[in-house]
């Protein structure tokens, strides 16, 4: 049977029992008010028990009881045991947590909305020179790295920063916030030095050694015109040798001018001029004519002038009009137009030639990439052009769209930042 109605029965059982007595010894009412007394004196005594126990913390076993009481006792004390285990597994849960964090080679900190310090483990302590104690403090008053503080404060995380370690100014970290939960962020920070050093090696490789090849292939191009000038009666063969080897050694030139090109967009930073780009577009359209027989349609449809650096600008734009003449044919159209509209200020260099396939259109921007296409005749490039505008266009806050369809045309767009208007 129910507790409840066990008890039910009890108490009614008891009212009948104490009526009858009462009944036959003429004392119904007071006896009937004497019962309802004591039950009423007996349930505020259990009540009260039962608060006392709960009040010490349900911790040892029930005090012993009867009836509904006992029952009640006996699912609060197995709803705290159950809790009391859960409570032991989640403790243990975040204790292993703790010690793999802790452990972790890469710095994290978990930071409060307001930048304030959560939770640091030891490589973040060790690498950002944090005490425990600093729990609670806001973390751009104890990394005060300008970049750091401005990434911070931006929200926008799509990109991680490079800042030195405070602690020891060769380390180089690359410093990430990942938002999570209600307003709480992770702060992970790997070591990068070792990266960032093979990097330098390898712009300093690429750049000394373009830098050295420089004179010797300008002899070398020097000697074979002379001796193409003073073609005197060579054999044929002769003459074709001096022609490719006057060919290669060009094209060797070109190589290392954009190899050496690239190596400046990497490692120098020139403080931004503004710079009249329609003028600009006239300049590089009216040595494209000059350059080849094709109608070059320029349209200027704002004045918009930019901040930036003219030579890297007019070094991005020519390459991509030179693409455009390239690869298209000598009675197509190239067009070019330079607008604004709510996304930014645009310049859009359009052809109308073979194309460029969907699954190369990611790779082209690559160094050294070329589209391996069978034309009638071979056009000569370094694979280094489109790399040179990608460069140029993230030093301008801007950036390359490539629409292009097999056979129709290509469309590259280069996108500038509203906030690069001189104006
Ligand atoms: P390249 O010196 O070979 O022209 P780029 O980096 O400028 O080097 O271009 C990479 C490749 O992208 C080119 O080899 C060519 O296949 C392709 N490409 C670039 N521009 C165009 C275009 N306007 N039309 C078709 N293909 C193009």
């Amino acid at each position: 049977m129910a507790a409840w109605k066990k008890e039910l029965t009890i108490v009614l059982l008891l009212f009948i029992l104490v009526a009858i007595i009462g009944a036959m010894s003429g004392l119904f009412l007071l006896l009937m008010l004497l019962l309802t007394l004591w039950m009423l004196i007996y349930q505020i005594r259990q009540i009260s028990r039962f608060e006392n126990w709960l009040s010490l913390g349900a911790r040892n076993s029930y005090p012993k009881s009867t009836g509904i009481w006992e029952d009640i006792y006996y699912h609060v004390y197995c709803l705290r045991k159950n809790e009391k285990k859960r409570k032991k597994k989640l403790t243990k849960m975040i204790d292993q947590f703790r010690q793999s964090t802790e452990a972790l080679p890469d710095a994290s900190i978990v930071l409060g909305a307001n930048n304030e310090i959560e939770w640091t483990n030891k490589a973040a302590r060790d690498v950002f020179g944090l005490y425990l104690a600093d729990k609670g403090q806001h973390i751009p008053n104890l990394i005060r790295f300008p970049e750091f503080i401005r990434y911070i404060n931006s929200r926008d995380y799509s990109e991680p920063v490079i800042v030195p370690s405070p602690v020891n100014n060769q380390i180089i970290l690359s410093v990430r916030i990942v938002p999570y939960g209600a307003g709480l962020r992770l702060l992970l920070a790997q070591d990068v030095t070792q990266i960032k050093m093979m990097e330098r090696m390898r712009k300093d490789f690429v750049a000394n050694v373009s830098h050295e090849l420089r004179t010797p292939l300008t002899v070398l191009k020097g000697y074979l015109e002379t001796l193409q000038d003073i073609d005197d009666g060579y054999s044929p063969v002769l003459t074709t040798s001096l022609l490719q080897m006057h060919g290669q050694t060009e094209r060797m030139q070109y190589l290392v001018d954009d190899l050496l090109l690239l190596t400046r967009l990497e490692t120098q930073q020139k403080p931004p001029t503004c710079v009249n780009v329609p003028e600009l577009l006239s300049q590089i359209c009216r040595e494209g004519d000059t350059l080849s027989a094709r109608p070059i349609e320029l349209t200027l449809e704002t004045d918009t002038q930019i901040m930036g650096d003219e030579q890297e600008l007019r070094s991005a734009f020519t390459n991509l009009l030179g693409n455009a003449l390239k690869y298209s044919p000598d009675d197509s159209v190239v067009k070019v137009r330079w607008y604004r509209d709510k996304e930014g200020v645009n310049l859009t260099v359009e052809d109308q030639g073979e194309g460029i396939a969907k699954a190369d259109i990611n790779r082209i921007t690559e160094r050294f990439y070329r589209v391996e296409v069978k034309r009638r005749e071979k056009v000569s490039g370094t694979g280094l052009g489109l790399a040179i505008v990608k460069h140029v266009l993230m030093r301008h806050d801007a950036h390359l769209i490539i629409t292009s369809q097999l056979g129709i045309g290509s469309c590259f767009t280069c996108q500038f930042a509203l906030k690069r208007d001189c104006c």
